[in-house]
């Protein structure tokens, strides 16, 4: 729930300013490109000038997305509002905001949101930071155009990975019809967010899925540079890859590792058990998330985070 008093001095520090900068975390996923095309969008309609920013860009999985082209990977000077969308804590921005010593706004979804802005308007209940942003932005007195409709149903299609994670409720499909009646076309946005795959994607979740490994209720793989480099994927994620083996029968958790370098891994965690909590095991690495999907970069080589994520998720989830 949101306070009413935060959401007004919210509005009102919206209609004061001039120039905003809009940020979202590195690695961007649907959700945090949604937020920040959906608020950037609506606040530039309202008259604005508005930097949005990602340092990491967009991903090409989410460049179907309208005005996406506006994304930047750094800000120019010259902002007097600063609005963090869909991260939990200021570091998961990246570099971007290290010489700006004020954040302004703190809109996300994160139940280990760290409340780094002076006003935070941090909601754990909801599915995505674009479901807050359906409510928020015509409390802000920001309009709903269909291309601004279809960047919120993005992030809440992504986030429930197509309306099917544990936290889903019937209401997320009440604002999924509004934001389609608002003129955001469901069935391509589905398509286009959950079920489109490149052919060198494709390639890529090849390389993990022949490496696929088991034990206990565990499952796990790993994509290496030179799968990436072998399947000419372009990107750094892990294609989705981590949803798909998480669906498989036997996965109480599955885990991916995807190398960044030699010498760093981004380790994703996710479960489909109610018993079961991954975000401990990430925030044992530094890392954070949900209950049912968390994840952690980790410093060291993909052999010694392998045996040591694998030792820790098997000991803290399974006791063994
Ligand atoms: P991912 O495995 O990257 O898809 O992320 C799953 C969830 O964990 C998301 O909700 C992220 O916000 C969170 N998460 C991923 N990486 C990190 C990190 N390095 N630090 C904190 N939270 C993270
Ligand atoms: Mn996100
Ligand atoms: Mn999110």
């Amino acid at each position: 729930m949101m306070n009413k008093d935060l959401v007004e001095q919210t509005r009102q520090k919206i209609e004061q300013a001039q120039r905003v900068l809009v940020c979202s975390h590195t690695r961007p996923d649907g959700d945090a490109i949604g937020s920040l095309l959906a608020l950037g969008q609506a606040l530039q309609d309202a008259g604005k000038y508005v930097q949005m920013v990602s340092e990491d860009g967009v991903p090409s999985a989410l460049r179907f997305l309208p005005g996406s082209e506006q994304i930047r990977n750094h800000p120019e000077d010259g902002f007097d509002l600063v609005i963090v969308v869909d991260s939990s804590k200021l570091d998961r921005v990246g570099a971007v905001l290290d010489e700006v010593d004020q954040i302004d706004i703190n809109i996300d979804h994160h139940p280990d949101n760290s409340q780094f802005a002076q006003i935070n308007l941090v909601d754990a209940a909801a599915v995505s930071t674009t479901q807050i942003l359906t409510r928020l932005l015509p409390a802000f007195g920001l309009e709903i155009s269909p291309v601004i409709a279809a960047d919120l149903l993005t992030g809440m299609i992504t986030d429930t990975i197509g309306f099917k994670t544990d936290n889903m409720h019937p209401e997320v499909l009440r604002m999924a019809a509004e934001l389609y009646e608002l003129g955001a076309d469901l069935p391509t946005l589905y398509h286009n967010a959950v079920a489109a795959k490149t052919f060198e994607a494709a390639r890529y979740m090849g390389e993990g899925l022949s490496q696929l490994k088991r034990q206990n209720g565990l499952i796990w793989t790993v994509l290496t540079l030179e799968n990436r480099k072998n399947a000419k994927y372009p990107g750094r994620d892990d294609a989705d890859l981590v949803n798909i083996i998480s669906a498989i029968d036997s996965a109480d958790v599955a885990l991916i590792f995807v190398e960044q370098n030699p010498n760093q891994i981004k380790v994703s965690w996710r479960t489909r058990s109610l018993e079961i909590d991954v975000s401990k095991v990430a925030h044992q690495y530094g890392g954070g998330g949900h209950r049912a999907a968390a994840g952690a970069m980790i410093e060291g080589s993909l052999q010694d985070v392998q045996a040591d994520v694998v030792q820790t998720t098997q000991r803290m989830i399974f006791k063994k």
